[in-house]
């Protein structure tokens, strides 16, 4: 499967407690069709003392979540927005956003 998401991208959360928030994709897993936005979805693990942690403790980490959950944010829209693909002239393929057409990949 191919997903329209890649790291690096700004998203917005459509769906969830965090729903509307923005953030940078951090991490795309397309086996699970997850990512992994920096900073959003945290959850608290505990984690057994280590070399590094001698106390162990909580830790606050990113969570994946589905990819259908967030959406691509278009800087021209200044929203999230469907992202299509097409091909230029020169044969490369680049997503753009639906509603202004503007071209997502620099
Ligand atoms: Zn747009």
């Amino acid at each position: 499967m191919h997903f329209k998401i890649r790291k690096d991208d700004q998203i917005m959360i459509k769906v969830g407690r965090e729903k509307g928030k923005t953030g940078k994709v951090a991490r795309v897993i397309p086996d699970k069709g997850m990512v992994v936005i920096e900073k959003l979805n945290m959850v608290r693990r505990h984690q057994k003392p280590s070399q590094k942690n001698k106390q162990g403790g909580i830790v606050e980490k990113e969570a994946p979540m589905s990819i259908s959950n967030v959406m691509i944010i278009c800087e021209k829209c200044k929203g999230p927005v469907r992202v299509g693909t097409k091909k230029l002239d020169d044969g490369k393929s680049v997503r753009y956003c639906k509603k202004c057409s503007e071209v997502i990949d620099k």
